[in-house]
């Protein structure tokens, strides 16, 4: 491999740009710019890929670095990306003890807690809106967030030298204020709750033309949720699973997650039927749960009273389509009491070895619901979205240090634990 590069390989190099856009609702189309509602009906834009584009075969993608961005031909930018090149890859891991658990043929869990580099899933969405807003020229970024999007807009703004304006709930978990603090953004904690944050955003993005990940930059933002998708298919040796599970906040990660199972099938790489999609909520925020229990087509907005703040956003932008996702794909939602989802945390570090924040003992605790209720098949092959590590929120879990006992560093005080425990020999 040669170390230089030919002055006309740097000139011939294509400029990083995004796609432009379309209209979900009335199909209108925009060019690329950094604004995520249509112009005539304020229906959602979409990125536009151009259907005549070529697409990688599977050993071209497997042959591609261990990155998100081996999935290029259906992310939303055109040229090469400049920033946050390594954040993806997860791993699938197989959880037999919680099939068994559950009653089904198979198990995993795509473990997103390991995320580079901020510990959750929000790492994929703000790795593509942060290249968007690199081809619009922009040189601040921002979020309203519920935790795990601040974290991951401060961390990738910190390395790649750009200022960042992250809104909170004023609230939030001190791990998930650490974790966004420690990388030195401007970070501004709201007296309200995700919506009240969220509008806030709105209306500074209007005024200081700042990237908003998640608002003026949402259309290109939420693409990077297919990558999980992506992953998924790939990880299972290019097959699909039967039925998968994720938590929903906005219910963006949902709907994308359709897309994405929805583009592979399409481009001929895996084959079969789309996964039943699932959807898991906390009780004391469940807008998009209710919604596909009730079978009509309209949010009722919530005042989120729950421990999985990460999820509580009690109007959330992408319900409507979530909902809709979740029942073309004849899957369903289940919400989940905040005694379920501690208890969901625990199952999943001890059949599995995986420790998740709030979001992943919601997405446990539901697909438990779902088993009972006859939702899942015995024949399933489930995938659990986990998608946030658990030392984010350990304000939920208590005083995990007392159940220890506390000895003199003596032989036999261990021995006299180990006759209590009935583990004496080996
Ligand atoms: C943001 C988030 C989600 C899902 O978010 P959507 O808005 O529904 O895409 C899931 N889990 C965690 C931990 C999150 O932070
Ligand atoms: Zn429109």
């Amino acid at each position: 491999m040669t170390m230089s590069v030919s002055p006309d390989r740097v000139a011939a190099a294509p400029a990083l740009g995004a796609l432009p856009l379309v209209c979900r609702h009335c199909g209108r189309n925009a060019d690329a710019a950094p604004v995520a509602i249509c112009d005539d009906c304020l229906g959602p834009l979409e990125p536009v890929y151009d259907p005549a584009r070529a697409l990688p075969d599977r050993a071209t993608i497997a042959g591609r670095a261990p990155s998100l961005w081996r999935y290029r031909e259906w992310l939303p930018l055109a040229g090469e990306p400049i920033h946050s090149r390594d954040t993806g890859c997860t791993p699938l891991v197989e959880a037999p003890r919680l099939a068994r658990r559950l009653g089904i043929a198979r198990a995993w869990i795509k473990n997103d807690t390991v995320s580079h580099p901020s510990l959750s899933f929000k790492d994929r969405v703000v790795s593509v809106a942060i290249n968007a807003a690199a081809a619009f020229g922009m040189r601040t970024i921002g979020c309203a967030s519920t935790g795990n999007l601040a974290n991951a807009v401060a961390a990738q703004a910190a390395r790649a030298g750009l200022d960042a304006w992250v809104f909170i709930p004023h609230d939030l978990e001190l791990g998930k204020v650490a974790a966004t603090a420690i990388f030195a953004p401007h970070l501004v904690r709201v007296r309200g709750t995700y919506d009240d944050v969220n509008r806030l955003c709105a209306q500074a993005a209007d005024r200081f033309g700042w990237g908003i990940v998640n608002v003026n930059l949402r259309s290109y933002y939420g693409e990077g949720s297919k990558t999980m998708a992506f992953e998924i298919a790939e990880q299972l040796d290019w097959r699909l699973p039967s039925a998968v599970i994720a938590p929903m906040a906005g219910g963006s990660l949902v709907t994308k997650l359709r897309k994405g199972f929805g583009e592979f099938l399409g481009a001929g790489l895996v084959e079969g039927t789309l996964p039943r999609i699932f959807g898991a909520q906390a009780t004391g925020c469940a807008p998009i749960a209710r919604l596909v229990e009730r079978g009509d087509d309209e949010i009722v907005p919530e005042q989120p009273r729950t421990i999985a703040r990460s999820i509580a956003i009690g109007n959330p932008a992408d319900g409507r389509s979530a909902a809709r996702v979740i029942r073309e794909t004849g899957g369903w939602a289940s919400h989940v009491g905040d005694d379920a989802i501690v208890a969901g945390i625990h199952t999943l570090a001890e059949d599995c070895g995986v420790f998740a924040e709030t979001a992943g003992g919601t997405t446990v605790a539901a697909a438990l619901a779902l088993a009972r209720s006859g939702r899942l098949l015995p024949d399933d092959e489930l995938v659990l979205c986990i998608t946030g590590h658990g030392l984010k929120t350990l304000e939920a879990l208590g005083d995990l240090a007392a159940r220890a006992p506390v000895i003199d560093a003596r032989l036999r005080e261990v021995a006299a634990l180990a006759t209590a425990a009935g583990s004496e020999s080996a």
